[in-house]
């Protein structure tokens, strides 16, 4: 099937981004803010492209209130090299870190600690297949642990943490991947933030990791360069060749942020959203949402009809009418609606209103 138009792409990620900076890096393709050429072809090293990667930091510092004693390094390898560098480094004292498993991403995260540590899984919703995010209080971790483990917004169940666990002093570490940008969060809380950008950001490629400075430095001597903080960080993100387009995607997005008024005025959009689609589903015949109400994400709705031959009509004829993506993650089936922050409210619209005809047309 082909679209001669946009289409609103409901994909868990890589995922839509705003159409106008899409037009922003068409127009800049071939010439990129006067240097006669794409970002693309940029020495890494030159002044033009040293002003896209300073500006991007400079306003993701800004929509994010990221305190100065923090660091942004912009990496490769995606969430899945996080998962190895975040125990590969911080794991320096007791060898100890306590993860709460809410999805198969904080699962498969513990899973690659084991090769550094003692990685203990201290809560977890697997019971029921991750509908929920646990309660956890200070003293479920182990004092002397050398970090605390979260992801924060579960992409595949479509569940987040309605507010983040009291760790004290030890360090917290939050996957963001699937809701950086989405909402106001206080970074002072974490110790590491990390975003791989293909969810809400930019392309795939990139992953921001926002690292209080005072955990940096404690890799060990047989830490590869590439997965040391440290080389990452004293070389501004900048040892070896950076993803240099991907970075500059990710500047135009901030800069898109900024114009519709920063993090909070899109909470507020992701709120209004979010809310409109679960309203609908809670009041439906055909359609119910598995994950906790208060535990719900903004970013990724899951929803099922009960029979799954339903659920495969439903994302067949949403395609067909320019609604494409709405399947389940590949383990899970049934139905997803991601709506990041590049998602409009018309695309959300447009999704309830097939909602209901498919809903009158299939529960007698
Ligand atoms: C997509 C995603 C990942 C995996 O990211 P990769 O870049 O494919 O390794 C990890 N965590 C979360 C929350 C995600 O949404």
């Amino acid at each position: 099937m082909s679209f001669e138009e946009r289409v609103y792409n409901f994909s868990a990620g890589p995922s839509m981004l705003p159409l106008e900076v899409l037009e922003q890096a068409a127009r800049e393709m071939t010439n990129c803010n006067g240097s006669g050429m794409s970002v693309m072809e940029m020495s890494h090293r030159s002044a033009d492209f040293k002003a896209i990667i300073e500006t991007a930091e400079k306003d993701l510092r800004e929509i994010l209130n990221i305190p100065d004693n923090y660091k942004v390094l912009f990496l490769q390898g995606g969430g899945h090299m996080q998962f190895a560098m975040v125990p590969a480094n911080l794991m320096s004292n007791s060898k100890k870190a306590d993860y709460i498993v809410t999805g198969s991403w904080a699962k498969k995260a513990a899973k690659e600690a084991k090769k550094f540590g003692d990685a203990k899984v201290v809560a977890s919703s697997e019971d029921k297949t991750f509908t929920y995010i646990p309660k956890v209080s200070k003293e479920d971790f182990r004092e002397d642990a050398d970090y605390v483990y979260i992801c924060a917004n579960n992409t595949i169940y479509g569940s987040k943490f309605p507010e983040y666990p009291e760790t004290g002093d030890i360090p917290l570490v939050g996957d963001f991947s699937s809701c950086i940008l989405s909402e106001e969060v206080d970074v002072s809380k974490f110790g590491i933030i990390w975003a791989g950008a293909q969810k809400n950001i930019g392309p795939a490629g990139v992953t921001i990791v926002i690292i209080r400075e005072d955990l940096i430095g404690f890799a060990p001597e047989s830490t590869p360069s590439m997965m040391d903080y440290k080389i990452m960080a004293d070389n501004d993100s900048m040892y070896n060749t950076p993803p240099t387009y991907g970075i500059y995607i990710a500047g135009l997005t901030f800069q898109w942020i900024k114009r519709q008024g920063g993090v909070k005025a899109l909470y507020e959009k992701n709120v209004k959203k979010a809310q409109m689609l679960y309203d609908y589903i809670d009041s439906s015949k055909l359609y119910t949402a598995p994950v906790a109400k208060e535990d719900r994400s903004l970013m990724n709705v899951v929803f099922v009809t009960g029979d799954e031959a339903m659920d495969k009509k439903f994302v067949a004829e949403a395609k067909a009418q320019g609604l494409v993506n709405l399947g389940g993650h590949r383990s899970i089936g049934g139905m997803r609606a991601s709506i990041y922050n590049a998602m409009p409210i018309e695309g959300v619209e447009a999704l309830i209103e097939f909602m209901k005809k498919f809903e009158a047309e299939n529960v007698k």
